[in-house]
């Protein structure tokens, strides 16, 4: 037996292996997009029409069959439009990604809601200023706002940056995990060197970072950039992935803290 016979002889032995563990995943994975997007309903219909067809061809009832496979076409479109909240879902489960995730390990942390929060207003075009307090306290700063004392949220983020409304302007302090004040003030930086474009928002985020030990998490309205400022500098158009790993280390939180929001998220999923 020659090397090439060998190889070919272990290629046979785990072929049906990789073909069997592929298929588990797959399955398994088509399984928790269902029990997550009520698809059970999409996949009932789709079981009613196949069994009709089935009776139909089984019984050669030529007149139904015949029907039906006018009817198909328009079936299909009436499918999409009946169950169009449901297929949203499972293509948006698809398309972030879900497929190739183990569990339920993506937003875990205050941290990630803040960054879920980023995401959505970047991509609305819309300015956001979060400063997460580490030692120094805020009390001044915090003065100059509204007090909210909310848990955090990535509604209640957008919700408070995301329209024209009075808390929109300014700053959020957001301390463990709890939104302490909305529209604060914050001490804007007099560094010449940074960037012309830069506007009272992102000089905002600096100067907190200059005479505190803050970390401040800037949207640009302009650009939709996502920035963090600390340690009195501003590092400008960030990841949301990379931001979200900075902002758990600068904070010290780790993935077993979870928001209230992740809980109760949780909870639904197991119900
Ligand atoms: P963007 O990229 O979002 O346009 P920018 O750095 O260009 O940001 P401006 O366009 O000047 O900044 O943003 C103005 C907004 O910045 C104000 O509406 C207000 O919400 C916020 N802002 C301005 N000054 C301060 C301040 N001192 N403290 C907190 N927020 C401030
Ligand atoms: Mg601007």
């Amino acid at each position: 037996m020659n090397a090439f016979d060998g190889l070919q002889t272990v290629w046979n032995l785990i072929r049906p292996i990789i073909d069997v563990g592929i298929m588990t995943f797959l399955l398994y994975k088509a399984y928790q997009i269902i029990v997550k997007t009520n698809a059970m309903q999409i996949i009932k219909a789709g079981i009613m029409v196949a069994l009709f067809y089935a009776f139909a061809f089984l019984f050669k009832l030529s007149t139904l069959l015949w029907i039906l496979n006018k009817l198909a076409p328009g079936f299909a479109i009436a499918f999409a439009i009946i169950f169009q909240p449901e297929l949203r879902k499972v293509f948006l489960k698809i398309g972030q990604n879900e497929l190739f995730t183990f569990g339920n390990r993506s937003r875990h942390t205050y941290v990630d809601t803040a960054v879920v929060a980023a995401e959505t207003l970047s991509k609305l075009k819309k300015g956001m200023l979060v400063v997460f307090t580490r030692h120094t306290r805020l009390d001044d700063i915090i003065e100059t706002g509204t007090k909210l004392n909310a848990d955090i949220s990535s509604a209640l983020l957008v919700t408070i940056f995301g329209h024209e409304t009075p808390l929109h302007d300014a700053a959020c302090i957001v301390q463990n995990g709890k939104i302490l004040a909305a529209g604060c003030f914050l001490p804007l930086s007099e560094q010449f060197d940074i960037r012309k474009t830069f506007g009272t928002r992102h000089r905002a985020a600096l100067g907190l970072a200059e005479t505190t030990d803050a970390v401040v998490l800037v949207v640009s309205e302009e650009t939709g950039a996502i920035s963090l400022a600390y340690d009195s500098k501003l590092h400008y158009d960030l990841k949301p992935s990379l931001v979200t790993k900075m902002l758990e280390n600068l904070l010290g939180v780790s993935a077993a803290q979870r928001t209230i929001e992740d809980t109760i998220d949780e909870s639904k999923a197991s119900i």
